[in-house]
């Protein structure tokens, strides 16, 4: 299966760029060195396009945690919050072809969540989000997006990449040209990757597509990207991949000898128990439609989500 090179945008300091306020970076291997073999990246720096200096003083989310504002630790009155929001639409603008973006964690300009907010009583809370970030995401409500630190933890790494691939053949399809066999097809070859994240989300999104007759085209696709991004973002498990793993293959009993199924079988109990990582059912599967090809399953999206040389599913 063939994947389209994503765009991804990264803060510049992620990727080993010294723009940090102290004039330093935080460079994260993993981002650089492996998911950068498969994507190219957009570096961006809000607090540097905004004219701040390398180095500069740091900054800080002060006020209602709420909607906080983004000053100077040392000059209070250094207030660039206004800008930091303007610099956010202007990028959210260029965002169209960009199909993910990773942001710096605990920044007060680019951090997801968990960002420290001085009170005006003067006590730290950390329940804020970066201000740049915060305008990124009001204006790009389903570009998939994650902080560095979480890309650290295996299963939300590979969520992530997910849901990157997935947007990436989103933006190739509007790109193509939506139209109701594009629409019901895509929906089609996500299937069984929507089933092992939300099998819920699934039915949804399945109900949504009969009334394409009804509906607008591009409003019932706004609803549905908007909803398959949501599934997406639920953690998918053991229980719901070896539910997906029987159905595809369910597919394929009546096409491979009795050996060969037993074989499945004890291949798809030993991931279940924990024994071996998702990678090897799904390999196994893959050999299967590979001797014994299936049109409807070998097209599932599940068995090729993004590119093997990630390394993803050893780990799951
Ligand atoms: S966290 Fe954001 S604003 Fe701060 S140095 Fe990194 S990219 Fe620039």
């Amino acid at each position: 299966m063939v994947h389209i090179r994503p765009r991804l945008a990264v803060s510049s300091c992620l990727l080993g760029q010294s723009v940090r306020y102290d004039g330093r970076h935080k460079r994260h291997d993993w981002l650089v060195d492996t998911l950068g073999r498969c994507v190219d990246f957009e570096s961006l720096c809000p607090e540097v396009s905004i004219g701040l200096g390398i180095p500069r003083g740091p900054l800080h989310l002060t006020g209602d945690s709420e909607h906080p504002r983004v000053c100077a630790v040392t000059s209070p009155d250094r207030d660039v919050t206004a800008a930091l929001q303007a610099e956010g639409r202007a990028v959210a603008a260029t965002l169209g072809g960009v199909a993910g973006y990773v942001f710096k964690s605990r920044s007060p300009s680019c951090g997801l969540s968990h960002v420290s907010v001085l009170t005006e009583t003067c006590e730290v809370v950390r329940n804020g989000r970066g201000v740049y970030a915060r305008t990124i995401q009001e204006a790009c409500p389903h570009l998939p997006v994650e902080e560095e630190s979480r890309l650290d933890d295996a299963a939300l790494r590979e969520n992530f990449v997910n849901r990157l691939y997935t947007y990436q053949r989103w933006l190739t399809l509007s790109d193509e040209g939506l139209s109701a066999p594009r629409l019901l097809d895509f929906h089609a070859r996500h299937k069984y990757l929507l089933m092992a994240h939300s099998p819920d989300g699934c039915r949804r999104l399945g109900r949504l597509l009969s009334r394409l007759r009804d509906v607008d085209l591009l409003v019932l696709a706004k609803e549905y990207l908007a909803g398959l991004m949501r599934a997406l973002m639920l953690d998918s498990g053991t229980t719901r991949h070896f539910n997906v793993l029987q159905h595809i293959s369910g597919y394929l009993k009546q096409r491979i000898a009795a050996s060969d199924e037993s074989k499945l079988v004890a291949v798809l109990e030993a991931y279940r128990h924990g024994e071996v990582p998702l990678a090897v059912p799904v390999m196994c599967l893959r050999r299967h439609i590979h001797c014994c090809p299936d049109e409807y399953i070998g097209k599932q999206w599940y068995l090729w989500p993004y590119p093997d040389e990630l390394e993803l599913r050893d780990h799951l």
